[in-house]
């Protein structure tokens, strides 16, 4: 396969995105008042719009796929054009110039859940999935959290139990982004209960639409649900669907925690980018007469250089993954930040819109503002949770004693005996 110039590769993506996509018009500077207000942090529509959205992303997944843009960095042998990471970077900078159907569908599936099976999966699983995924055929989940484990997600329950050349997994995951959507995901199942909990964990892809799968969508504060209980009823996996070796599932999930960290960080643009230049906020202040109240500018300032900050550090992790290193204590910093700069906005705007924030009254720039405020908790916890981003930050930049846990080798461990 030749690879081709940066230039030629960019000549032949814009033609490609001429053809098939309109280009989106020169955005205007932000005005009160004017276009849309929506600042939720997560897409909750009905579910037929979600089947709607879902079949254009597809289509438009399936075009770039066939015209050799789908997996611009993956092995041929799996569909991939065998291209340096920059040329994926490129593809994503021009895309954006674009109308193209919202592509958030395939977040967790090929940021986290296909590098999982690229690293871990036998070469005929891997021939079998990654080109679908990478097409936007299949769409992928994660299966990890349950209800008794979340932050200490080696806790985890759900049983497989070997029966030949399967396994019958059975059990309950929680918190499923997209499970209503999947055609498959990647879950950790305890495989052996007399190894100490990190070492009896193995992963599988998993078909979810198998018999014994059983998805029920949750409710969240803002209204939407996006996310879903998963049962396990004694659910049959091939094992050769099986990821890495039996009880080693653990370093496959770090596999996917590893990629996850990447892709929030990637995303999030650490900090709200769409807020990040606060001047949304500064026009609500002008617009409802309290630009002169000097703890409010105050705050506003404080926002400001919070995201800012956020987005310095944001860039250092990205470089630092962009020059083939692994991303350290970062990636939880940018995490951290993103979390406290939208939590600030939430409180910003609370003093400023008061019950405005609460009554819908069709009132433009207000109640949208309701949507931010209860999705932003759910940003807290997602990837990791603002505390336990806090233990890693403590230990690995500050150099704190390890967290004391009831499995920790703290040095206060001794100490807590009794
Ligand atoms: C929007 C959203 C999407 C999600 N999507 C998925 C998904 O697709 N797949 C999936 O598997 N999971 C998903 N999750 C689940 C998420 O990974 C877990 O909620 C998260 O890991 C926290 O686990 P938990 O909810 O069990 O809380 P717990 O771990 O029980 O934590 C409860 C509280 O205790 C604190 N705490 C826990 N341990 C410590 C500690 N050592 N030190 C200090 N404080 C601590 C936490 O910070 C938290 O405040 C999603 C969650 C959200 C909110």
């Amino acid at each position: 396969m030749t690879t081709p110039s940066i230039d030629e590769f960019r000549t032949e993506v814009t033609a490609f995105l001429d053809a098939n996509a309109e280009r989106k018009p020169e955005a205007k500077a932000f005005v009160w008042g004017e276009g849309d207000d929506d600042v939720a942090m997560f897409e909750e529509v009905d579910p037929e719009t979600e089947r709607q959205r879902l079949a254009e992303a597809k289509a438009w997944r399936a075009k770039r796929y066939d015209a050799g843009l789908g997996y611009i960095t993956g092995a041929a042998e799996y569909g991939g054009r065998e291209l340096p990471a920059a040329y994926e970077r490129l593809y994503a900078g021009l895309e954006a110039r674009y109308a193209v159907p919202n592509q958030s569908f395939f977040g967790i599936g090929l940021g986290m859940v296909a590098p999982t099976i690229k690293d871990h999966a036998q070469p005929h699983v891997k021939a079998r999935y990654l080109p679908a995924m990478y097409r936007g055929d299949l769409v992928g989940c994660q299966l990890f959290s349950e209800p008794g484990a979340g932050s200490d997600l080696a806790g985890l329950q759900t049983r497989a139990e070997r029966d030949g050349d399967e396994w019958v997994v059975t059990g309950q995951k929680v918190w499923t982004s997209g499970a209503q959507y999947s055609d498959i995901g990647e879950v950790i199942c305890r495989t052996d209960p007399d190894l100490p909990k990190h070492k009896g964990l193995t992963g599988f892809v998993v078909d979810m639409r198998a018999a014994g799968v059983d998805v029920r969508p949750l409710r969240q504060m803002t209204g939407g649900a996006s996310f879903n209980e998963v049962f396990f009823n004694e659910v049959r996996v091939p094992d050769d669907h099986r990821l890495g070796e039996v009880n080693q599932g653990w370093s496959v999930a770090l596999t996917t925690l590893m990629n996850e960290r990447a892709s929030i960080g990637a995303g999030g643009g650490g900090g709200g980018m769409g807020l990040a230049d606060v001047t949304r906020l500064a026009q609500m202040l002008r617009h409802f007469g309290r630009s002169d109240d000097a703890t409010l500018r105050d705050e506003l300032m404080r926002l400001y250089t919070g995201f800012q900050v956020a987005k310095l550090t944001n860039q250092r992790a990205l470089d630092k993954i962009r020059a083939g290193q692994l991303p350290g204590p970062e990636m939880s910093i940018a995490k951290l930040a993103l979390t406290r700069n939208l939590t600030g906005t939430g409180e910003f705007v609370a003093r400023v819109l008061g019950p405005r924030l609460t009554a819908d009254t069709g009132e433009w720039g207000t109640f949208a503002w309701s949507k931010l405020v209860c999705g932003t908790p759910g940003m807290r916890i997602a990837g990791g949770t603002d505390e336990v981003l806090r233990n890693i930050v403590g230990e690995r930049v500050l150099g704190l004693p390890k967290e004391p846990g009831i499995d920790s080798t703290s040095p206060f461990k001794d100490l807590l005996k009794n």
